[in-house]
């Protein structure tokens, strides 16, 4: 029985599909150019005499209802007349750069998938080898952002990958948000140097600075400075998952030093009715099962500062879950550092540190 059809464009300027078909490999489109010149490699000049085709190229495209999708297309080449001894020019599509095996339009598909993951992360998703993906990295790296071909942004975000997961190497995705919600990469920046990304925001059109109202970034300083230096009307937001990974980053830190602590000085088989103390200890009281329950109120017996620790935790999280204004926001704030700084918790002078800065309003340093 056939099943029911539909047509979407191709949305690839200047070609005409002369076949497709489906294969064990995916959609196979094989595209030819419709158009009729090149430029010269050797003199500039525009030329039309058609001199025939190059080996076919293949291409990775965006899928098609998760099916790969492949572009297959003879590159033309055209003869010039000008020259001396009339040397030949392959034909450039702008849809597609000469030694990409990938297609423009794919790349950016693949670069917007990086954001808040790891290559590992896309390359298991997406069936792409990571040296595949760190090709289109290399690709996309440094190379100035086309302004003119990016509408009017509202929001900047500012993101960071671990190249490899685990491993201290990061580039920073710079990606742009119009008023219809559109997302454009903008620019994969090498290192999260504060000066790498204020010479990237210089280089903003002066109308791109008009529009921007905010700029989202995580905890770094760095980036925050960057923005406050070159975009001074801008609001700075820093992305609430980041705050929160911060503090809860510094509340485990003390749960594994007690626990490292507990393994050397409790019976191994008290220290054993504590395996799997670390994801109750990581969820809210009201998300754990009895059991669970039981379980963190023994760790507590056994390390009361860690009590401490999760129970101040749960009420910052409140704090910035509770709808309220900017001042009662900032006075919640306020009591919950006096209470840390009474209850001695120093496992959270690193966020606290931050957090002062940015309360204070302070250009943090
Ligand atoms: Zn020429």
């Amino acid at each position: 029985m056939s099943q029911p059809q539909i047509q979407i464009p191709l949305d690839l300027p200047n070609v005409r599909v002369e076949k497709y078909e489906q294969t064990d490999k995916g959609l196979v489109i094989t595209l030819v150019s419709t158009c009729t010149t090149a430029v010269c490699r050797q003199c500039g000049r525009t030329i039309d005499k058609f001199y025939g085709y190059d080996k076919a190229i293949t291409l990775r495209h965006l899928p098609i209802f998760d099916r790969p999708v492949w572009i297959r297309i003879r590159p033309k080449r055209f003869q010039c007349p000008y020259c001396d001894k009339g040397p030949t020019t392959t034909q450039r599509c702008e849809w597609y750069e000469p030694k990409s095996p990938h297609t423009k339009a794919y790349e950016n598909w693949i670069l917007r998938e990086l954001i808040n993951s790891t290559l590992s992360d896309v390359s298991l998703k997406r069936g792409l080898s990571v040296e595949c993906i760190e090709g289109i990295l290399d690709r996309h790296i440094q190379r100035e952002a086309d302004w003119l071909a990016v509408p009017q942004l509202v929001l900047l975000g500012i993101d960071e990958i671990a190249l490899k997961k685990g491993h201290k190497d990061f580039v920073v995705i710079v990606s742009g948000l119009t008023a219809q919600r559109e997302k454009h990469i903008l620019a994969v920046l090498p290192d999260r140097k504060k000066e790498t990304v204020k010479a990237f925001l210089k280089t903003l059109p002066p109308r791109q600075h008009r529009s921007i109202r905010q700029v989202c970034i995580d905890m770094n300083e760095g980036y925050c400075n960057a923005v406050l230096e070159t975009l001074p009307k801008a609001q700075v937001v820093v992305d609430r998952f980041h705050v929160a990974k911060h503090y809860r980053d510094c509340a485990d830190k003390a749960r594994k030093t007690e626990m490292k602590h507990l393994k050397k000085t409790l019976p191994e088989s008290d220290y054993a009715q504590l395996k799997g103390v670390m994801w109750a200890f990581r969820k809210p009281w009201t998300a754990l099962t009895e059991e669970q329950q039981v379980m963190l109120l023994l760790l507590f017996q056994y390390a009361p500062i860690l009590k401490d620790v999760y129970v101040q935790r749960e009420v910052l999280t409140g704090i910035f879950e509770r709808r309220q204004s900017k001042a009662q926001a900032e006075q919640a704030l306020t009591q919950w550092l006096e209470r840390i700084k009474a209850l001695g918790l120093e496992c959270f002078s690193p966020f606290i540190t931050t957090l002062d800065n940015s309360l204070t309003g302070k250009p943090l340093v």
